[in-house]
């Protein structure tokens, strides 16, 4: 049974450029309220969240959103974030700092962490109290062990998975209440710059849910998806990934196949440096043909597989490209 912690529970509102939420962020919310008052972080240059977001926020009982300023420092720099950060967490009293577990939030965590003394638990599946201390639960080694970690410090810092709760609002929403708080940030947070960004054109490869045929990478790419990328072009196909790559960060969330990402049942799954975890297979299993490029033949993903190949991928895929052109003329 969880009791509730002293302080406030300190959630990073993650929002994309144009200022609306992120989904998760209302797991984080909903897991938050379980375990106290909810407080929200909000990073940016000074410009407090729109009117949309404020009313989502009461909606899932925020009662006060800090409002960061980072002056000239880049808010989308996690240095610049995580000292954003530190300085709410100082001011408010958190008890429990609570993030959405992606790659630059991981490292937030860790940065926050360091700076306040805190206790930090990464990629947690769920959270309670237990005798005054938070405990995260998460699983390691693949997924094969379940374990749970007791934060021995006054603040904990914990990045929970995306999916770990599902997002729910309160019987009764609140007004949220505005602190706004102007930080300057460290010259150790300013040590890169953002010299150019350009967005990337939206992708013209089908949606993945809906796909005929999927080109899947796993941990084997070593993060290299620019083969898969091409085979998955040649034949009219969508890229998906394991929840090793999308961790990782080496491709979007939304790609992950399997228990905690997407369903696929294509007429054709390809799955390159696939170990084919039961969690994996949970998303991918009904695929009408099943072939499976992976080095170590003992890989569990050919007791599904229609067709093998035992092989390095990066030997693999460049012949079955150069394969696909030639019979394609
Ligand atoms: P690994 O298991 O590490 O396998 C990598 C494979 O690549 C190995 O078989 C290796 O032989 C091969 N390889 C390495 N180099 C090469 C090369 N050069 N050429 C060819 N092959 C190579 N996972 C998901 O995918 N989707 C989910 O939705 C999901 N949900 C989960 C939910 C829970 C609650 C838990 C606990 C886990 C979940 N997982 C999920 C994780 C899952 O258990 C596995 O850890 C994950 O699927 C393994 O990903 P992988 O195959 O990329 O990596």
């Amino acid at each position: 049974m969880t009791t509730p912690v002293t302080g406030p529970v300190l959630v990073l509102l993650d929002h994309d450029a144009d200022g609306g939420l992120r989904p998760p962020t209302l797991e984080l919310l909903t897991a938050g309220r379980a375990l106290g008052a909810v407080h929200g972080a909000w990073i940016a240059d000074g410009s407090d969240p729109d009117e949309g977001a404020i009313e989502v926020l009461g909606t899932y009982g925020v009662e006060t959103v800090h409002v960061v300023d980072v002056g000239d420092a880049d808010a989308r720099l996690t240095p610049v974030a995580a000292d954003g950060l530190t300085a709410v967490v100082q001011r408010a009293e958190a008890s429990v700092l609570l993030l959405t577990s992606s790659f630059e939030n991981k490292e937030i965590a860790a940065r926050v962490g360091i700076a306040t003394g805190a206790g930090v638990v990464v990629d947690a599946s769920g959270l309670e109290v237990e005798a005054d201390r938070v405990v995260a639960a998460k699983t390691v080694f693949a997924g094969t062990w379940n374990t749970r970690c007791a934060v021995r410090t006054p603040l904990a810092v914990i990045a929970l998975k995306p999916g770990s709760v599902q997002a729910e609002p309160p019987a009764e929403p609140t007004t949220v209440a505005l602190v706004r708080q102007a930080v300057t940030v460290d010259d150790g947070a300013r040590r890169v710059q953002v010299a150019e960004h350009t967005e990337r054109a939206a992708s013209t490869r089908p949606d993945l849910g809906a796909a005929a045929v999927v080109v899947v990478g796993g941990r084997g790419t070593n993060g290299d998806f620019a083969l898969l990328e091409e085979l998955a072009d040649l034949l009219g196909g969508a890229v998906g990934a394991t929840r090793v790559a999308t961790d990782e960060g080496w491709i979007g969330r939304d790609a992950q196949i399997g228990q905690t990402g997407v369903t696929v049942a294509p007429q054709l799954y390809i799955g390159a440096g696939v170990s084919g975890a039961v969690h994996h297979r949970g998303g991918m299993q009904s695929a009408g043909t099943i072939v499976a490029i992976n080095s170590d033949p003992e890989a569990p993903i050919f007791e599904i597989a229609d067709f093998g190949i035992v092989g390095d991928l990066f030997a693999v895929v460049p012949q079955t490209i150069a394969e696909l052109r030639r019979l394609r003329g």
